[in-house]
C-alpha cells in the first residue's frame, strides 16, 4: 500500500509499505475522509515527537472497515466507522484510572503518526477496535464526521479542563480549528460572553456563527487590556487555550479572576518553562486552577459527539474550508496547513472507490 510518510524531519513523501496485520482485537480499515492538522506540521517542520523515518502521517479520518480480528464484537466488514485521533489500550491501569490518553506512558494513547503508521494511507489499522471505533451514522457526510477525530473532542476537551459552567464569560484564545470548537463548546455548556482571540477573518466569522460575543485581535494590541477593558477590570471566569505560546499562559492567568480555570490544549513547542505570573496568580493562593491535556479518545466519547451533528447542535463543516477528492490530494491538504493562507481553516479529503 501506498501513504503519504515523514522521512525524516522537514521532509516528506509517498512511500510503499505492506498492509497492516490485524491482530485478534484490531481493525484494518481504508480512508473515507482524512484531514490534515496543526499537529502533522508540527511533528514534520517542528521534530514534535522527535525524528521519525518513513512514518506515515496523519490522524484524521473516517473509514471503512475491511478486516476485524476474531475477538472483535461489534464492527464488520464494510461498516462505515469514526476513528479517533487518539486510540488508547482501554485495558492499561491508566484507562482504568480515567486517563485513558496516558495508556501505558504520558500521551500514550496518541499512536498513529508518532509511535505507528498513521492514516494516510490506503489502508489502516485500528487497536481495540471495540474500544476505538464509532458508527458512523447514516446521513452523515464523511467529510464532516472527520472533524470528530480530533477537531471536536479536543476543543471540547479545552472547554471541559476549563470547567466551563452557565453564565460563564470564557476567553478562548486561538481560534484555529481546536479553538472554533472550543468556542461552540463553550457556548453549548451556557458559556455568557466568549471572548475569542484571533487574527484571521475567516476564523473571525465563524467564531461569532459558533458562538463569540467579542472578538479580540492579539495582532492590534496586548490581549489582556483588551479583554480586562472589555470586562470593566473583572476578567474572565473560565480561558481555554488554543493557540499562543509559552507567555500565553502569563496572560491567561492574568485575565482569570479566581476561581476559575484555564483548560490548554494547545501543544508547547517552545521554551523550556512556563512562567506564572506571581502577583496575578494571587501570590499563590488565587485559586487559579491550571489544566493542560491531550484529549481522551475513544468510541463512547465520538459515539456522543456525532449526536451533537446529527441534531445539529454543532455543524463542524463550516470550518471546511479546502475540499478535496482523492488520496494523493492529502499532501496539498498538508502542505496548505503549514502555510495557513488566511482563508483556511481546515482541509479536507474524501477517497471513493
Ligand atoms: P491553528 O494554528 O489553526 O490555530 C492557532 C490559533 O492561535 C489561531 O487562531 C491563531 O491566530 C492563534 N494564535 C497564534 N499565535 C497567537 C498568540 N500569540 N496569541 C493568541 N492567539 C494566537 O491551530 P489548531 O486550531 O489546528 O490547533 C491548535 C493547537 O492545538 C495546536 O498547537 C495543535 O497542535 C493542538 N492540538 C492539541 C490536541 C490535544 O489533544 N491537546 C489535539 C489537536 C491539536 P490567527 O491564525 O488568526 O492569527
Ligand atoms: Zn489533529
Amino acid at each position: 500500500m501506498k501513504g503519504l510518510a515523514m522521512l525524516g524531519i522537514g521532509k516528506i513523501g509517498w512511500i510503499e509499505k505492506d498492509r497492516p496485520i490485524c491482530g485478534p482485537m484490531d481493525a484494518v480499515v481504508r480512508p473515507l475522509a482524512l484531514a490534515p492538522c496543526t499537529s502533522d506540521v508540527h511533528t514534520v517542520w517542528e521534530g514534535a515527537v522527535g525524528d521519525r523515518k518513513d512514518m506515515i502521517l496523519g490522524h484524521e479520518g473516517v473509514a471503512e472497515v475491511v478486516e476485524v480480528g476474531s475477538f472483535v464484537k461489534d464492527f464488520k466488514k464494510g461498516d462505515k466507522v469514526i476513528i479517533p485521533a487518539i486510540t488508547p489500550d482501554w485495558n492499561s491501569l491508566e484507562a482504568q484510572a480515567g486517563f485513558s490518553m496516558h495508556s501505558h506512558g504520558a500521551l500514550g494513547g496518541w499512536k498513529y503518526s508518532n509511535t505507528k503508521d498513521g492514516v494516510f494511507s490506503e489502508f489502516f489499522h485500528v487497536n481495540d477496535a471495540d474500544g476505538n471505533m464509532a458508527l458512523l451514522p447514516k446521513g452523515i457526510d464523511p467529510a464532516t464526521a472527520s472533524m470528530l477525530s480530533d477537531m471536536m473532542p479536543t476543543g471540547a476537551h479545552g472547554v471541559e479542563l476549563a470547567d466551563v459552567q452557565f453564565g460563564d464569560n470564557v476567553a478562548v484564545i486561538g481560534i484555529g480549528p481546536v479553538g472554533l470548537m472550543a468556542v461552540a463548546f463553550a457556548a453549548l455548556r451556557g458559556a455568557a460572553r466568549i471572548f475569542a482571540v484571533g487574527s484571521r477573518q475567516i476564523c473571525v466569522d465563524v467564531a461569532k456563527k459558533y458562538g463569540a460575543t467579542d472578538i479580540v485581535n492579539y495582532r492590534e494590541g496586548d490581549i489582556v487590556k483588551q479583554i480586562l477593558e472589555l470586562t470593566n477590570n473583572k476578567g474572565v471566569d473560565r480561558v481555554v487555550i488554543a493557540g499562543g505560546d509559552v507567555d500565553t499562559f502569563m496572560q491567561a492567568v492574568t485575565i482569570l479572576k479566581p476561581g476559575g480555570a484555564i483548560g490548554n490544549v494547545n501543544y508547547l513547542g517552545e521554551g523550556e518553562f512556563i512562567r506564572i505570573p506571581r502577583v496575578e496568580w494571587g501570590v499563590g493562593m488565587g485559586h487559579k486552577r491550571i489544566n493542560g491535556g491531550l484529549m481522551p479518545g475513544g468510541r463512547l466519547r465520538m459515539e456522543k459527539l456525532v449526536r451533537l451533528i446529527e441534531t445539529k447542535r454543532i455543524d463542524p463543516s463550516l470550518m471546511l474550508t479546502h475540499r478535496f477528492e482523492g488520496l494523493e490530494k492529502v499532501e496539498e491538504g498538508l502542505l496548505l496547513m503549514k502555510d495557513k493562507p488566511r482563508d483556511l481553516i481546515k482541509p479536507v479529503i474524501t477517497i471513493k472507490y
